[in-house]
């Protein structure tokens, strides 16, 4: 197959609110590199800092980039080096690309590498008919799983690393936030071993979404329920046992720290948009352990995704819209309105 010299992609080419389709050269590829085809890509809540061009893009994203970071596709070209994929596998990948110098990378825990840079936000990204991506982070895909799942295994796997920070075998669990990342750790949770899950947030439209997506899950509106009746409701007698923060909301993260189990454990995914107060009395005389999380861990938390996938976890429901990749402004007027799940753009409708 000969590889067309061009491509089409979506590049932030003004410092402005937007993204535009641009011609670019296909990149080429390093010795241990990997060119992709992209079939399907997923937007991100990340895409959407960018296109919107708020503070944070502003300070971190270069103008010119191509962006987007969710994808899936099909190895079009291998550099010399390259030995664990061939032409043509389905794949999908590692969108954080680490360094090899700091003391964690060379300790093998890669997601803590402080030197780690990402694509689409930092690197050429995925919003593209090509990516060029080191073999290091390559992920197969079995025939039996979807491109347009293997499009959102990034956030999935910041839903799998976050949930299965902690033991969840009959342990009950409250999940702060209905964003992707929280319906997603619901039906983590629930096929994990959990005894009760409870996904609060305060978005109704998010939470009917989140019930098809993980439907044994208690769904709660905070502004609508008070959420010690719903424990007593569902038969918890003390405090939740994990919590998985996944808004970055003070009322949030408060409330779970009044509801926690005394020593309970608190994974905290959801960054806060700005410093806020915590009644840090409540983590000592609760004895509570929180742990940051970042990422994904490389590759474990793939290996556990894939296996979850491969035993039954039905993400399907996640995806609520398909657009063709010409569409794409379709798409991020619709994620604007927050009324979706994941978006899918699909890169052969150009
Ligand atoms: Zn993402």
């Amino acid at each position: 197959m000969t590889l067309p010299t061009t491509m089409k992609c979506l590049v932030k080419a003004n410092a402005e609110k937007g993204l535009w389709m641009e011609e670019r050269p296909v990149p080429t590829i390093e010795p241990d590199e990997v060119l992709v085809k992209i079939e399907r890509t997923a937007i991100c809540g990340t895409d959407m800092h960018i296109y919107k061009w708020d503070d944070w893009a502003k300070a971190n994203v270069p103008v010119g980039l191509v962006t987007g970071h969710e994808y899936a596709g099909y190895v079009a070209a291998i550099g010399s080096g390259v030995r664990r994929v061939k032409v043509g596998d389905k794949v999908t990948g590692e969108g954080h690309v680490v360094g090899n110098r700091s003391r964690n990378a060379r300790a093998g825990r890669f997601h803590l590498d402080p030197d780690t840079k990402g694509i689409g936000v930092n690197l050429p990204g995925a919003f593209a008919q090509y990516l060029a991506l080191p073999e290091f982070n390559v992920i197969p895909l079995k025939d039996s799983v979807p491109l347009e799942i293997g499009a959102i295994m990034d956030p999935l796997g910041n839903a799998v690393h976050t949930a299965l920070s902690f033991d969840l075998v009959g342990e009950d669990v409250l999940i702060t936030g209905a964003g992707p990342i929280g319906i997603m750790a619901a039906a983590i949770a629930a096929k994990s071993g959990a005894r009760r899950v409870v996904l609060t947030d305060i978005n109704d439209w998010r939470l009917d979404f989140a019930k098809k997506v993980a439907p044994e899950t208690r769904m709660v509106n905070i502004l609508n329920e008070n959420l010690r009746d719903v424990m007593t409701e569902i038969g918890m007698n003390e405090g939740f046992d994990v919590g998985l923060e996944m808004s970055g909301a003070e009322p949030a993260l408060n409330q779970m720290l009044d509801t926690m189990i005394m020593g309970g454990n608190i994974a905290m995914l959801g960054i806060p948009a700005k410093p806020f107060p915590v009644d840090l009395g409540k983590v000592v005389g609760k004895a509570l352990t929180l742990r940051g999380i970042y990422g994904r861990q490389m590759y474990e938390t793939w290996y556990k995704m894939l296996a979850l996938i491969d035993s039954g976890l039905d993400m399907s429901p996640m995806i609520t819209h398909r657009f063709a990749a010409r569409d794409f402004q379709e798409a991020f007027d619709l994620m604007e309105t927050g009324k979706s799940g994941k978006v899918i753009l699909n890169w052969n409708e150009l």
